[in-house]
């Protein structure tokens, strides 16, 4: 998954090129700037590939999440759909929106499921949204998932944080639905640094996403601080040092996503000779992103057996997110325990969940048995080798 490794001269003559002719500030000073205009570049060219109207770059996936929330109308008390088995950012952007995180149960292809969405909808007649988070590079069942919000009038909210590049059939993940995330931190697919992108089709959410991570600047005319303010906001700008980082980085992506699929490949041919090993269940195996490869074990406790065994053979790079307290509801003794550094919105609705009561027995039972392996851009064929010789003396 990571644009890092294979940082080179292009990033940082990029960088260069804003610390030498242009200016640091994404917007105006035209004069200043000798029409260097790197997170418009990089906006342009993400619209292109992805095939999207609409790119607003945010200073992280995180600002895009709660960006893509209140510019698709989620607020206060409002009630969002998020699985279990994602990074504590798809919860914290919901919480800290003042509205309401409701979890339902995911299924094989490591991503909400249609049955556990539908599940939750009975219970709750009042969501307002889904963060349908792609996980590990790879996408859900997208097709029944966007026929039900379109059925209850639900807002989809795709975070394609982990999945730059993948496609559904043929549709980039982040542009199925109304709005979508990007995250470019330091270990993603594509890195700024820091960075993240907001796309949407709707023009609507595009106005009110450039409004609100700049302090509801309108972004008319060229005198900075004379435009109106339609909206209050915050400050979630991307810094043009970052953005040109990211337009040397998104040449790359093509490049990128052939290796991570070449090399997932060889992992993934020799693993299926191993009775005991099953797949993630990807829908549509072509649009991949395949910056990981996921397994699915028999028991939890074979599953801690492999990933002791694994460490033993010196495989880096294998995550146990049942036992990670960043990725799974199951450690996230804070969320439990709705826990922020001051009073929450959510603390000031009577009728909420009581967090520390949630469970989520089917999402539990196919995580305790799940592992993930990262896919490097940088392994040569003798150290993809080496693994599959490794995965020799531990899997049966
Ligand atoms: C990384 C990530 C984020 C947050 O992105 P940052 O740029 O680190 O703020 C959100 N959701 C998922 C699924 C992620 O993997």
């Amino acid at each position: 998954m990571p644009g890092f490794e294979i940082f080179d001269d292009t990033e940082k003559q990029q960088v260069q090129e804003v610390m030498e002719k242009g200016f640091t500030f994404r917007y105006n000073f035209d004069g200043m700037r000798n029409d260097v205009w790197k997170a418009r570049e990089l906006e342009g060219m993400i619209c292109d590939t992805l095939k999207v109207k609409h790119t607003h770059l945010v200073s992280s996936g995180t600002a895009a999440l709660s960006t893509a929330l209140t510019a698709s109308g989620i607020g206060a008390g409002d009630k969002v759909i998020v699985p279990p088995f994602t990074f504590v950012a798809s919860v914290e952007a919901i919480v800290l929106a003042g509205a309401v995180p409701i979890f339902s149960e995911i299924d094989k292809t490591l991503t909400l499921s249609p049955e556990g969405i539908l599940e939750t909808l009975k219970k709750h007649q009042d969501i307002k949204a889904i963060n349908f988070v792609h996980m590990c590079g790879s996408m859900g069942k997208m097709d029944e998932i966007k026929a039900i919000c379109d059925q209850h009038n639900i807002v989809l909210l795709e975070d394609a944080c982990q999945a730059t590049g993948a496609t559904y059939k043929g549709q980039a993940l982040g542009t199925i639905g109304h709005v979508g995330t990007l995250s470019f931190d330091s270990v993603k697919t594509i890195s700024c640094g820091e960075g993240g992108a907001v796309l949407t089709n709707d023009t609507t959410i595009y106005d009110f996403a450039h409004q609100y991570s700049d302090h509801g600047h309108d972004h008319i005319g060229m005198d900075r601080g004379a435009e109106s303010h339609p909206i209050m906001g915050a400050n979630y700008r991307i810094s043009e040092m970052n953005a040109a980082v990211g337009v040397a980085q998104w040449k790359k992506l093509d490049r990128i996503l052939d290796t991570q699929r070449r090399n997932k490949k060889a992992l993934k041919d020799a693993l299926a000779n191993y009775s005991e090993v099953s797949f993630r269940v990807i829908p549509d195996e072509a649009g991949d992103n395949a910056g990981f490869l996921s397994i699915i074990l028999p028991t939890e406790e074979r599953t801690q057996e492999v990933v002791k065994a694994l460490g033993e053979q010196g495989v880096a790079g294998v995550f146990y997110w049942y036992a990670n307290n960043w990725h799974y509801l199951k450690n996230w003794h804070h969320i439990h325990q709705m826990k922020g550094a001051a009073k929450l919105p959510i603390d000031l609705i009577a009728d909420r969940p009581d967090y520390t009561q949630i469970s989520t027995p089917k999402s539990d039972d196919i995580m305790s048995r799940t592992l993930s392996m990262l896919i490097n851009l940088s392994w040569s064929e003798e150290q993809i080798n080496e693994r599959i010789a490794a995965f020799a003396k531990v899997f049966r």
